[in-house]
């Protein structure tokens, strides 16, 4: 809870009952970040930065890097800016990063995956993000980590990159739920991590098997199934056993329908497309905790993702 006042000021998110509620945006790249605040961002929860990677012959430097990092944190002006390590594999290929043909490449060596096979790249993006981001706003956050041992595996390279920067104040690391691997382990994550983040984009994916790009299985494809939130309530459990935040920056975040039942599984952040901002703002301001948590109880009963739909109708 925050004084009323003060969230005023600073329009932050705040909830009929007052709870607070981030709501953030998603950015691809740093033209995106004034806008987003114009509209109502209270900061980034999810910077792909593949932007810097594809569409081009070969890899950005550091400096470059370091560039562009600085300048989404400079159009937040101040604002807390999540940076998502490289989520790149084999479906984004870029052609100066040979990867091997996959079968099946959302099940092959992307995000953490891949970054931890090439732990040069990895350390050079931690450095970059390091020197172009104001700790006071800089935040790392990984994609598809599936345990804690992926975790501590990038926290040492962090921990060097900290180093040969000499940095001493630790930078907040977290880890996107975006596997049912992680969301099942999310307890085992958040004693490391300091937040979680849904993925739900690629949680859906994976958890109801149904490919995110296929129009053939695209009605499939809904992040408010039952399966998957009782996935996100598994995280929100995890998360909370150690004290640790959960948000959600997968498209669903910025659904406004959606926005009760996350609340009331027990998310605290939504990073939404910029554009989604003002609705969603003003949607959560006129939820209460308690009304969300008993949606969230009712959903996670339903039988399939069109009886969670019909809930939200008749609730709505
Ligand atoms: C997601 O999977 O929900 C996510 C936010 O990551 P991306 O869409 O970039 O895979
Ligand atoms: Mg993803």
């Amino acid at each position: 809870r925050v004084a009323a006042e003060a969230a005023a000021a600073l329009d932050l998110c705040v909830m009929a009952d007052g709870t607070r509620i981030e709501i953030v945006a998603n950015l691809a790249n740093a033209a995106e970040a004034g806008r987003a605040v114009a509209l109502g961002a209270e900061g980034c929860g999810l910077l792909r930065t593949e932007f810097l990677f594809l569409d081009r012959d070969s890899a950005p430097d550091e400096e470059e890097q370091r560039m562009a990092y600085a300048a989404v944190a400079a159009g937040l002006g101040g604002r807390p800016l999540i940076v998502r390590t490289l989520d790149i594999g084999g479906d984004k290929p870029v052609a100066y990063l040979p990867f091997p043909r996959e079968d099946n490449p959302a099940l092959g060596a992307r995000g953490i995956r891949f970054s931890l096979a090439r732990p040069d790249l990895l350390a050079q993006q931690f450095r970059a993000i390091l020197a172009g981001v104001p700790a006071a706003q800089c935040r790392i956050m990984l994609p598809m980590v599936i345990d804690a041992g992926e975790l501590a595996a990038a926290r040492v390279i962090l921990d060097e990159a900290r180093a040969a920067l000499g940095i001493d104040t630790p930078v907040p690391l977290g880890v996107m739920v975006e596997t049912p691997a992680a969301a099942m382990l999310a307890a085992s994550l958040a004693r490391e991590a300091d937040f979680l983040s849904i993925g739900s984009n690629d949680l859906t994916q994976y958890a109801l098997a149904a490919d995110r790009g296929n129009p053939a299985v695209a009605a499939k494809v809904d992040a408010l199934h039952p399966a998957v939130l009782h996935l996100i309530a598994r995280a929100a459990e995890g998360a909370r056993a150690h004290g640790r935040w959960l948000g959600v920056c997968g498209g669903i975040a910025s659904d406004p329908l959606a926005a009760p039942i996350l609340i009331g599984l027990g998310v605290t952040e939504l990073s939404a497309t910029p554009a989604a901002i003002p609705a969603l703002k003003a949607v959560v301001r006129q939820l209460t905790l308690g009304d969300c948590e008993a949606l969230a109880e009712r959903a996670l009963a339903a039988a399939t993702a069109a009886d969670v739909r019909s809930l939200l109708q008749r609730t709505a």
